[in-house]
């Protein structure tokens, strides 16, 4: 038995939730593809696996996580710590002060 053209849009539509083969909604991803995207899919149904074929969409930005608030934490130490930085200060030129 093989994947026909509407196996596939039925199993697109669905979200990919339920076997192309048995209709049963026991499957599980694994060694997911970087090269050719692919994921590959096993129904614990069943027992059939196949790849699906992913395809990049759209990006979603993540909140600031619990991780990143660590790291904050971190930086406010080493300003308490280090003296006060004043490179960016530019030095006063001499000269551009008209004299009377
Ligand atoms: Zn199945």
């Amino acid at each position: 038995m093989s994947i026909d053209a509407e196996m596939e849009r039925e199993y697109i539509e669905d979200g990919g939730r339920f076997c192309p083969y048995c209709a049963g909604p026991n499957i599980f991803r694994e060694h997911f593809d970087e090269y050719y995207k692919t994921q590959t899919v096993t129904c614990d149904n069943c027992h059939a696996s196949w790849y699906e074929h992913l395809v990049l969409d759209s990006l979603e930005e993540i909140e600031p996580s619990y991780a990143e608030d660590a790291e904050d934490e971190e930086d406010e130490e080493d300003e308490e710590e280090s003296t006060p930085d004043f490179t960016h200060l530019q030095p006063v030129q001499k000269g551009l002060f008209r004299s009377f």
